[in-house]
């Protein structure tokens, strides 16, 4: 079967399941000398990209973190706003207990579980780590509800190192451009780890998950206002909507 670009994005690491009979090309089909060019448009957008989490240190990110998967940044913000106020370290979570913790958190995906193992991790922090995050991946995955996603997340954003997690989002854009194409998020990473210049490893991540959920959207790609559109590789880019009716049209002539 050839390859082809993925038309539609999907939930986070099942968009690599359902992607997995999807055979990429041997090379990445954007050329070497584009991809600097690449980043440097996106940063020329946005030069100093954050995350969308409220958090305010390294433990509050990593609960945002386990928080966020399969559910939007808005829906875990809403929910951490009231609970960072009783709970904003391992200690004080523990003692919120997971009932405490799930009657915070009921408006998210998945809340049994993440209230679980939030517990479970916040507990683990205190047994292994002195109640601090640890800046270590193997560490970091270690604990309940922490995959490689979210321990590159962290390490990222609240220690600097220049991960790179790819989600649903960068998933599709690393695919549709021809940056670093790859039938699952890790074939992704690696490949994008291989391919972007040392200056942009700190910051791609976010560039690649906010060009994704605001402009390279999973149903339809606003290429027409795309600033990387000259270098991605996507064949069905898609053009500006055609400007409507100025006006309502008047009942009385369509009669
Ligand atoms: S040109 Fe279209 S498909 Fe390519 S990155 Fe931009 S929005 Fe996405």
């Amino acid at each position: 079967m050839p390859w082809r670009f993925p038309a539609q994005g999907g939930q986070g690491y099942t968009t690599g399941i359902m992607a997995k009979h999807i055979k990429p090309p041997p090379e990445p089909p954007m050329p070497d000398a584009d991809v600097d060019e690449f980043y440097a448009r996106l940063a020329a957008v946005n030069p100093a990209p954050a995350s969308e989490l409220v958090y305010t240190d390294p433990y509050t990110l990593l609960v945002a973190v386990v928080l966020s998967a399969q559910a939007t940044d808005v829906s875990v913000n809403r929910a951490t706003e009231r609970l960072f106020q009783v709970a904003r370290t391992p200690a004080e979570m523990v003692a919120l207990g997971e009932e405490g913790l799930r009657s915070h958190i009921r408006t998210i995906g998945l809340f049994n579980a993440k209230a679980r193992n939030i517990i479970a991790l916040s507990q683990a922090l205190l047994d292994r780590h002195g109640g601090a995050v640890p800046a270590d991946r193997a560490a970091l995955e270690a604990l309940p509800g922490v995959g490689r996603k979210s321990a590159n997340v962290v390490l990222n954003v609240a220690f600097g190192q220049p991960t790179i997690a790819v989600d649903t989002h960068a998933f599709r854009v690393a695919n549709r451009t021809g940056l670093a194409p790859g039938r699952t998020p890790r074939e992704v990473e690696d490949r994008l780890m291989a391919r972007t210049p040392d200056p942009w490893c700190r910051h791609a991540h976010h560039w690649l998950i906010l060009h994704g959920r605001y402009v390279c959207k999973a149903r339809r790609p606003e290429c027409f206002r795309c600033v990387v559109r000259a270098l991605c590789r996507y064949p069905a880019k898609t053009e500006a909507p055609a400007a409507g009716p100025a006006h309502p049209p008047d009942p009385a002539r369509t009669s």
